[in-house]
């Protein structure tokens, strides 16, 4: 007999979403001088708030900001008092937990369960994690007394709004740099909400600057001369647009860009504990997940097992109101991310791979898609080969570990991977061989402040998190082997 689950709302009475919103820059508030654009909740198109699209003379006015407060005030503020600048922030962060992941998930569409439970409580532990190295940074590993590099231009993308945040902003805080951060024209609310925790933590002004927009406000930041280093998280082909734009100016970057991670199952794999790390691995967050595990290589002699387990799981997979503490999977980010994934899985029917659905009601209104994998899928498929970023899993199978490998770093990208088996010298010769930054072995999309994440190939340049991540806001006083008189 099954049960059906009565509705488990959550309350939006925690939120209060202003009509409209200015630019957060030097601390305050400031009318923008680009127009507005609607925010809405993906899950029922309806429009939550005005943005303001921030012009290149906004940009220009929050870089000057962040350069005031870095030389006259940040920059002179001994390491601990940093530090504790960002205790203050992780700590409200956990107090206002509820209000931020209620947000988030009417903003995003991702299930509250998950703003709930991994979004917000990872964002607060990340400013806890940067706090704490404020002070100690003589022991990050770039030499003694390390100097920030300035002011930062930070941009980051709609799949984990708040969480890319913290990312950016706590290591670079932490470090010593100030920052003029844009969002993600899709899910703004939780970085203005963010400004005001600034505010609340009596932040020094200046020190964060939001400005929101499109792409256009992130092309001024990126081309700002004011800035030191860019920060950037998003699609491979924007990271490019970077990459060329700073090519010749003195700006460094750290750009962490797509993926189309393999996720092996090996024939003495705990199966039912392999299909969970499937279904974790590429429906986790609608699939919008840049480490997404998007690509499933299966040993052919448990082929059959696994696709029927997972298909049997599949559809006990829980489509709809992001709202409802009970739902598995929310709506697509927007109505240009839904018509993506549309066009990639036309694809995947055309070029003569197999569809499978789970049989699941979409509301009507909003932007949904039904869990779906695709078999018969070959190397050279489109869907094989391109990041889908939807909850679409491409299946393949393998014979040996050899084929297994070839299979999984014949990709451009290279973020993650996952591997499944009881075997740990299988688990490691595997992991030894696979060109990816992040490899999970019998559990998948885990994350962690102290442990650095980043990618291989046209995944990007430099590590997020952990001691890494620190270097890349940190410009290093000691001398390379090559400097001390290499070649
Ligand atoms: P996605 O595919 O995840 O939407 P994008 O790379 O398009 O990824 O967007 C990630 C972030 O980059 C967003 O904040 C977006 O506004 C910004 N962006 C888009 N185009 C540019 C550009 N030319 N220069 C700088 N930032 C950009």
């Amino acid at each position: 007999m099954e049960f059906t689950y009565a509705a488990a709302p959550e309350s939006r009475s925690v939120v209060d979403i202003a009509p409209s919103y200015k630019l957060f820059i030097n601390g305050d508030w400031v009318a923008g001088k680009g127009g507005t654009f609607p925010t809405i909740n993906p899950a029922t198109e309806e429009v939550l708030s005005k943005i303001t699209q921030g012009s290149a003379s906004d940009i220009d006015r929050a870089v000057k900001a962040a350069r005031n407060a870095y030389t006259k005030i940040w920059s002179k503020l001994p390491a601990k008092e940093r530090g504790k600048y960002l205790f203050r922030i992780a700590r409200i962060l956990q107090e206002r937990a509820r209000e931020f992941a209620v947000l988030e998930t009417l903003n995003n569409g991702k299930p509250i369960r998950e703003s709930r439970d991994v979004d917000i409580p990872l964002a607060a532990a990340h400013f806890f994690y940067h706090a704490g190295w404020a002070d100690k940074l003589d022991y990050a590993g770039v030499g003694k007394s390390p100097k920030p590099y300035g002011v930062v231009g930070q941009i980051i993308p709609w799949n984990f709004p708040l969480l890319m945040l913290a990312w950016k902003i706590a290591p670079a805080l932490a470090t010593g740099n100030t920052v003029v951060l844009k969002p993600a024209e899709t899910t703004p609310l939780t970085a203005l909400l963010f400004a005001e925790v600034c505010q609340q933590a009596d932040l020094p002004d200046g020190v964060v600057n939001i400005v929101t927009g499109d792409g256009r406000t992130g092309a001024a930041l990126v081309n700002h001369p004011g800035i030191d280093k860019i920060a950037f998280t998003g699609s491979t082909e924007v990271g490019k647009i970077i990459a060329r734009a700073i090519a010749g100016t003195e700006k460094k970057a750290t750009l962490e860009l797509g993926g189309k991670a393999a996720n092996i199952i090996y024939d003495d794999a705990a199966i039912d504990q392999a299909v969970e790390g499937i279904i974790n691995g590429i429906f986790f967050n609608q699939g919008h997940v840049c480490c997404a595990g998007s690509r499933l290589l299966v040993q052919e002699s448990v082929y059959g097992t696994v696709l029927d387990k997972l298909q049997e799981r599949m559809a006990k997979i829980r489509v709809g109101d992001p709202m409802d503490k009970n739902t598995d999977l929310g709506a697509i980010n927007s109505a240009a991310q839904l018509a993506k994934i549309k066009e990639l899985t036309s694809a995947g029917d055309s070029e003569g791979a197999t569809r499978w659905s789970s049989p699941c009601e979409l509301p009507e209104k909003g932007f949904w898609f039904a869990p779906t994998i695709f078999t018969g899928v070959t190397e050279s498929h489109r869907i094989a080969r391109e990041e889908i970023f939807g909850p679409v899993l491409s299946v393949l199978t393998f014979r040996t570990p050899a084929e297994a490998i070839e299979k999984a770093n014949a990709t451009p990208y290279g973020l993650s991977a996952g591997i499944w088996s009881e075997k740990s010298s299988k688990i490691l010769w595997t992991a030894q061989n696979l060109r990816a930054g992040v490899i999970w072995s019998n559990t998948f999309n885990k994350f962690d402040p102290a442990s650095p994440f980043g990618g291989y190939k046209e995944s990007g340049w430099g590590r997020e998190g952990g001691r890494h991540g620190l270097h890349g806001y940190l410009l290093t006083t000691q001398k390379s082997h090559s400097q001390k008189g290499g070649k």
